[in-house]
């Protein structure tokens, strides 16, 4: 079980030993933090495997322990690339494992941990054989509207059941796994950050930038900023620094570190500043220094994401789009409209979904 961490039961168990994010500076906790980081540092290398050493990690507390403290190393530093890469990264590992084990222990995790009413049916229609059958509710909650094989449309359906495979099955489940891992890392609240936890992200932080994993972060791939990808929040408080309006401190922070981390240099961000009624130069400098990762614990901060910019009234309504409905985080807009095409200057149409 210690390859499927995500399941009912392995939480119950977590819990059961009564540890929590305060106990991680422990010498229990350390060898689970040094997994927990090299969990994080495999996912971010492109097509890496995880080494032998750490595959075959018998020791369930240890495998398992390192899972929710490698979320909360993400949840800090709140990378929208870094943990996307471990959500796929540790899914993919989850239904590798879930394809080569009995279809009833996968049928088990798919209705104890995530509540799916699967049927047990054998038919065979055409080439295939189908010993699975999924309500079309949990279906349509977790496959892939834009993949002609998982389209509803394209499926055999009974009854509102829709026939499975054992290794659909466990797609299925890796999906949700992925959602899961993002949703648990993006909503995470660290209300203190013990020390261990600022160390284990800095190292992690240094690595990444340091040896070559450096496509992780976008922004260091693309070689300079594109204004068109600005999601409407950020052209908006633009708009209003390059006015001169005096903006809120949460306004300056998400202002300064979305552009940061879309390639904007210290000397371009202290510049945007400049018409602000209570500018001075020597002390703003410090602090975007601060925030690009140059001084102090030298981590490279993070926009807020969207909940919190609506929290702190950052998100303008009226001015949203569509690509908006579709993100969680104002860079994740940034990275999705470059990448269809907009710094090219050619953006692509809107898929369907996209506008729905
Ligand atoms: S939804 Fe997110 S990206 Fe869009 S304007 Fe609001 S905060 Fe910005």
């Amino acid at each position: 079980m210690s390859n499927t961490p995500f399941v009912k039961e392995m939480h119950a168990y977590l819990k059961l030993k009564g540890l929590s994010l305060a106990d991680i500076d422990s010498d229990y906790l350390k060898p689970a933090l040094e997994l927990a980081k090299a969990r994080i540092l495999c996912s971010c290398k492109r097509g890496s495997r995880y080494p032998d050493n750490l595959d075959n990690v018998t020791d369930l507390d240890l495998s398992l322990l390192s899972y929710p403290l490698a979320i909360a190393i993400l949840a800090y530093i709140g990378n929208p690339i870094l943990t996307r890469r471990f959500a796929v990264y540790e899914a993919r590992r989850a239904g590798r494992f879930l394809r080569w084990e009995p279809e009833e222990k996968v049928v088990s995790i798919a209705r104890g941990t995530f509540g799916w009413d699967i049927r047990r049916v054998r038919l065979t229609i055409g080439k295939r054989t189908y010993t699975l059958a999924i309500h079309f509710t949990d279906y349509l909650s977790v496959s892939f509207p834009r993949e002609p094989h998982w389209k509803l449309v394209n499926r055999i359906m009974l009854e509102g059941y829709v026939l499975l495979q054992k290794h659909e099955l466990a797609r299925l489940i890796e999906e949700r796994v992925r959602r899961n891992i993002m949703d648990k890392i993006e909503n995470a609240k660290l209300d203190a950050v013990p020390k261990a936890l600022e160390e284990a992200s800095l190292e992690i932080l240094r690595a990444v930038r340091s040896s070559g994993l450096t496509e992780t972060f976008p922004s260091e791939r693309m070689s300079s900023y594109s204004p068109q990808g600005y999601p409407p929040c950020i052209a908006k408080l633009v708009e209003d620094a390059t006015a001169g309006k005096n903006l809120s401190h949460t306004a300056r922070f998400a202002l300064a570190t979305f552009l940061l981390n879309v390639g904007m240099s210290v000397d371009e961000v202290v510049d945007l500043f400049r018409r602000m009624p209570d500018f001075r130069e020597e002390i703003t400098r410090y602090q975007v220094e601060h925030l690009a990762g140059l001084r102090g614990s030298k981590i490279k901060y993070s926009p807020p994401s969207c909940e919190n910019m609506r929290s702190a009234g950052l998100c303008p309504e009226e001015l949203k789009d569509a690509l908006c409905n579709r993100v969680r985080h104002p860079l994740m807009y940034y990275y999705l409209k470059i990448k269809r095409g907009i710094t090219y200057g050619k953006e692509k149409k809107p898929h369907k979904e996209d506008i729905s």
